[in-house]
């Protein structure tokens, strides 16, 4: 892999893309966090054409593009394969994550899945960090494996340290707390990269006709709601 082969990305914006990956990214909308406050999802992605790709281009010197687009079954189908997309806000969480990397003095291992998750992820109940590509579940610190009370709370107190701006949290196997990484995020950052032109408003789609893809989902949402208790981390 070379490390500094200029490699250029797509930046789009969310609107221009087809109906499913509108219905599945949910650009300009508003969703509730755990608590019911309503956060507006990102707009701008870039767009990852292949793995090859993905693995070319850093977005700092430890983090390579592909460590964030790393998506697991619980996806939705369509962002399970190329080209992904990824909020532009990844980016900032790259470079805060390679802050906590030196002053963990450890390589920081990000979980499949474990940064940027869709709206249409099947744990995303709720507005995570997570679809604003804004947050990061590490499960392995160097050669610590972040599954104990202890580890955790070590490597919490290092990613608190880095900055006010980022979060972690808490040890403990309820919703809320995670107990198999490290979560740290930056809350809901949306990120205009300096390429787009801003001229062109959108209405979020609530006020368009709803398409058949989106009628699944409602169903699949109203299936899942038993099922939220028994659901540990979603964060
Ligand atoms: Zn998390």
């Amino acid at each position: 892999m070379s490390e500094r082969e200029p490699a250029t990305i797509k930046v789009v914006d969310a609107f221009d893309l087809d109906d499913e990956l509108r219905g599945i990214l949910k650009p300009g909308e508003m969703v509730r966090d755990a608590q019911g406050r309503r956060h507006r999802l990102p707009r701008y992605f870039y767009e990852v054409p292949s793995h090859e790709l993905a693995t070319k281009i850093r977005l700092t010197q430890h983090f390579g593009l592909n460590e964030f687009v790393l998506v697991d079954l619980k996806e939705a189908p369509r962002l399970q394969q190329f080209p992904r997309y990824v909020p532009c806000a990844v980016r900032m969480l790259a470079f805060y994550l390679e802050q906590f990397r030196a002053a963990a003095g450890a390589s920081l291992h990000i979980a499949v899945n474990g940064a940027y998750r869709s709206p249409a992820h099947k744990l995303a109940s709720n507005a995570t960090a997570h679809m604003w590509g804004t947050a990061a579940d590490i499960y392995r610190a160097g050669s610590t494996i972040l599954r104990t009370k202890e580890a955790i709370e070590k490597y919490n107190e290092i990613a608190e340290d880095v900055s006010e701006d980022v979060r972690v949290l808490p040890y403990g196997h309820a919703i809320g707390n995670a107990d198999d990484h490290v979560h740290v995020d930056l809350g809901y950052i949306t990120m205009i990269p300096r390429e787009i032109s801003e001229d062109r408003m959108e209405v979020p789609q609530e006020t368009r006709p709803r398409f058949a893809f989106e009628e699944r989902r409602r169903t699949d949402r109203r299936g899942r709601n038993g099922e939220a208790e028994v659901l540990r981390t979603e964060d």
